[in-house]
């Protein structure tokens, strides 16, 4: 038997879409639709994403995710990307705490999960991905990588994380720029290495947005 959404369950989806969609971040609506799409794919269970920032994707993938049981974690240290400190094309200004001087998405990230009701579903990791590495151990049936795009921390980040993804679970990957004029290149190599092992099989593109399936092989390169 399958069980479809009721009223009150697909009005709190349509509200937190439209307040994920008006949050800081910078992910457009139609990408954002199709991580959805993905994460309703999902096996209900234990998703994580890397790379919160302000909290807009998580609402996206929070919103699914209280509808059908799962429960997410988000990863980050909250200092902001490379491109999003002083003097790069993504500063924001206002994200800046007056005391340290250094960037700080997690109040503006607490927020948006308060005010989207999520807070119950979602737990928020404040550390990097290199510290939560060496003692993460629990099997996901979605990741979502979109952290840091240097070479060094996205294969990093892809070699620490996609081995826990269950066989038909998710890896979707953000900032996919196969042409290095459109974007930087790490991403895009990520997917190549997933793509290129046999591990992963692409079931989707939109936009800069890739969306892989785990192959049922054992191993993991
Ligand atoms: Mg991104």
């Amino acid at each position: 038997m399958t069980l479809e959404p009721g009223p009150a369950a697909l009005a709190a989806l349509a509200a937190r879409t439209l307040l994920a969609s008006r949050a800081k971040g910078f992910m457009p609506d139609d990408e954002a639709a199709a991580l959805r799409g993905a994460a309703a794919s999902a096996a209900p269970g234990v998703w994580l994403e890397i790379g919160t920032y302000c909290g807009k994707s998580t609402v996206h993938l929070g919103a699914v995710a209280a509808g059908q049981g799962s429960h997410l974690v988000t990863l980050d240290h909250h200092h902001g990307s490379e491109e999003n400190q002083p003097g790069w094309q993504w500063h924001d200004q206002s994200l800046i705490d007056p005391r340290t001087g250094r960037l700080d998405t997690l109040p503006s990230l607490r927020r948006t999960l308060a005010d989207a009701g999520l807070e119950d579903t979602v737990s928020v990791l404040v550390a990097t991905t290199q510290q939560v590495a060496p003692w993460w151990t629990t099997p996901l049936t979605l990741l979502f990588l979109d952290g840091s795009h240097t070479e060094e921390v996205a294969q990093h980040d892809y070699a620490a994380f996609a081995r826990h993804i269950l066989p038909g679970g998710v890896l979707a990957v953000h900032d996919v720029f196969p042409d290095p004029r459109d974007g930087g290149q790490p991403p895009w190599h990520v997917v190549q290495r997933a793509l290129g092992h046999g591990t992963f099989t692409q079931v989707g593109e939109h936009g800069s947005l890739r969306l892989l399936r785990r192959n049922a092989v054992t191993g993991f390169v």
